[in-house]
């Protein structure tokens, strides 16, 4: 049956992270040998307090519809929490709005500020999603290509060359998924002060902050003053550093105004996040002791890292790829081994790899650059050496050479 579909869904296409990801699990279900680099999630359990403060929820009857912009204690604790993170500044519970994960945030975010006529910059790679959210918005996502010399983040000299009339705000992420970047406090400020002077909306995706190899978290655009931040939303949430992606919490922190208009637009989409989930979230955020897991996490993502790099140093020297200093993401080059007649992009690389060797990564084209490929290293060492092995022997066969022994 052919059906006429909205316009609404005029550029539609399902996220690829998520199709990769699901088409692994359907391949490893069906009995096939393949080693999952392609999802970005953590690959360790909820934290035993976390899952014990739902369970409990549950057990009290707190099944009932929540409050729709979240409730009180799970935004008094998200307040405190961001905060403490930043310094002891002050952070409003009010204006923050919790969602179905910080995917229902962005779309929130972009639903109440962006519309038809309006273009959005979008550093480039970029996570999947933001172009299809701001399509849904109805308004024009533009890609601002990032420097390789700057580990691909963008500098306000690139957002400005993007920036016309029509342009109407811009969504930041840092850490950077899908390259593991940082951007420093000093280049978000000069980002924010370029987005001020200019009245843009500025949405800094903050999602994978706890995840930081330098020291703390990392930079974020809280550890700016107040009055620099008039027209900035922050998107955070529980599901990466507190391995809770199957629980659905994420939460955006607006100007008063903003919140309200997001809070309303959730009245008719979801009634608010769910309830037992938002229980465990409180605990997630507001128990200190939950400190211990998050750090225990981290330092386990940073020596993966160590190991993904030094794989990458040791046995495949020539492969230009993105320092990672925070996420748990690995960007790394193909175009190199791109042929007339063979392999021509990352999408075909990542196909290969798969029907070759079994393992799944993340063509590059995914997020707007098909030269480079993302490999997740939220997977354990032994399939971590395992995906690394098989990955060397490939390229080592697309280089004509014998893999070593
Ligand atoms: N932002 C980025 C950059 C992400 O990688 C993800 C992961 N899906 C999200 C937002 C959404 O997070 P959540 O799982 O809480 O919806
Ligand atoms: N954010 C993760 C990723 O980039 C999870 C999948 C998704 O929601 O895109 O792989």
């Amino acid at each position: 049956m052919s059906v006429r579909l909205s316009k609404n869904l005029e550029h539609l296409r399902p996220s690829e992270t998520v199709s990769i990801n699901m088409e692994t699990q359907r391949r490893r279900a069906a009995g096939e040998d393949v080693i999952d680099l392609s999802a970005g999630e953590p690959d360790f359990e909820t934290p035993r307090a976390i899952a014990e403060a739902g369970i409990r929820a549950i057990q009290q009857g707190k099944t009932k519809y929540p409050a729709t912009p979240g409730i009180l204690d799970l935004r008094a604790a998200a307040a405190r929490h961001l905060s403490l993170l930043s310094g002891g500044r002050p952070v409003n519970a009010d204006h923050i709005v919790v969602s179905t994960g910080a995917k229902q945030s962005l779309f929130n975010a972009c639903m109440t500020l962006f519309g038809p006529g309006d273009r959005v910059l979008i550093p480039s790679p970029a996570w999947v999603s933001y172009p299809q959210i701001v399509h849904l918005a109805r308004a024009e996502p533009v890609l601002v290509p990032g420097e390789l010399e700057w580990s691909l983040k963008v500098d306000v000299r690139a957002l400005e060359k993007h920036r016309d009339t029509r342009t109407a705000g811009l969504i930041l992420c840092s850490p950077v998924n899908p390259t593991g970047a940082v951007y420093t406090r000093a280049e978000l400020k000069a980002i924010v002060d370029w987005a001020r002077q200019h009245e843009l909306w500025l949405i800094s995706d903050e999602i994978y902050r706890r995840i930081h190899y330098g020291s703390g978290p990392a930079p974020s655009v809280l550890d700016l003053p107040d009055d620099q931040l008039g027209k900035t939303v922050l998107i955070y949430g529980a599901s990466k550093a507190y391995a809770m992606t199957g629980w659905r919490i994420g939460l955006a922190l607006a100007p008063g105004p903003v919140a309200k208009a997001m809070s309303a637009l959730q009245t008719h989409v979801t009634s608010g996040a769910n309830h037992p989930a938002q229980w465990a979230a409180v605990t997630a955020f507001g128990d200190e002791r939950l400190e211990a897991d998050v750090a225990h996490m981290v330092e386990a993502f940073r020596n993966r890292r160590d190991l993904v790099v030094q794989h990458f140093r040791r046995h495949l020297p020539g492969v230009e790829f993105i320092e990672p200093l925070g996420a748990f993401y690995f960007f790394f080059r193909v175009d190199s081994y791109f042929s007339p007649g063979g392999i021509t992009t990352a999408a075909q690389f990542c196909e290969r790899l798969m029907a070759d060797e079994g393992v799944a990564v993340v063509p590059g084209d995914a997020f707007g650059d098909p030269r480079w490929v993302r490999l997740s290293y939220a997977a354990s060492e032994r399939d971590l050496n395992g995906a690394l092995e098989r990955l060397t022997r490939f390229v080592r066969v697309l280089e004509g050479a014998p893999a070593p022994a």
